[in-house]
Order: structure tokens, then sequence, then C-alpha cells
């Protein structure tokens, strides 16, 4: 019986739903990039400077806190995403924007402008896994 068979038999595995995406395997901080020859700053997973076209990037953790810019809900499922549920563009304090499932939080309602922070947690539920992304939160 093999080690991956074992944590089958075990509780649900953690799955990054894209590798590299956070300080940690499945937890920690969002990373992105600074750009080694003019310093611009990177949301996740890019590859290119969008400012001097550069490859030279270097990770970096972000800081996960940021401003709701921009907000739907949505009545329609969305892949994994089972409707009801609202995303939005949250405008991070490194000063680009990145799109997020958004999660509630009690007696506080989503406002265009309000304190965001990240949460790493479960999207869903993969076989006998646990699929583990991101979303943001009022603070
Ligand atoms: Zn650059």
């Amino acid at each position: 019986m093999s080690n991956n068979k074992l944590e089958r038999d075990g509780k649900m595995s953690k799955i990054p739903i894209r590798e590299g995406l956070f300080t940690g395997k499945t937890e920690g901080k969002l990373v992105g990039f600074k750009c080694k020859a003019c310093g611009h700053i990177l949301p996740p997973l890019t590859l290119t400077c969008l400012n001097c076209y550069s490859n030279d990037l270097e990770g970096m953790p972000l800081s996960g806190k940021g401003k709701l810019y921009s907000y739907t809900t949505n009545y329609m499922d969305s892949g994994h995403i089972k409707a009801p549920f609202t995303g939005g563009m949250v405008e991070l304090a490194e000063g680009f924007w990145i799109y997020s499932v958004l999660k509630e939080k009690a007696g506080k309602p989503f406002e265009i402008n309000m304190e965001m922070e990240l949460v790493v947690e479960k999207l869903w539920d993969k076989d006998d896994d646990e699929i583990i992304g991101y979303k943001f939160q009022p603070v």
C-alpha cells in the first residue's frame, strides 16, 4: 500500500487550486511578483512584467489587504462555485485589481471602497480532496 493510498484512506488531502499561488502549499499569503528590471509589482501567476515586458521576476508575498472596487451577486453556478455567490474586484494595496469570490461577514454588508482582507480556505470538494483557494472578506 503506497503512502498516497494511506492518505486517501484517512482524512481529506488539501490541494491548492494552483501550485505556487500561496506562500505555503495551501496556506499563507498570495504570491505576487516584483519585476527585477523596473520594480513594478505584479499579480499572482504573472510570467511577464506588464510595465516593461521583462521576464526577470521574483516572487513576493502580497499584503492580502485591499479595498472593494466593485462586486455583483451571481445567480447561476460558475464552475464549481454554487449560486448564489458574490464576486468582485478588490484593489490590492499593491496597486492592482484581483477578481475574487467574496466571503460574507456578519454585520458587514458589501460596500464599494470597504476594507477587505484575504482568506485562504476550501473552495470545493473534489473526490476525497479539498480544493484550496482564496476569497476576500470585509475586515
Ligand atoms: Zn518591469
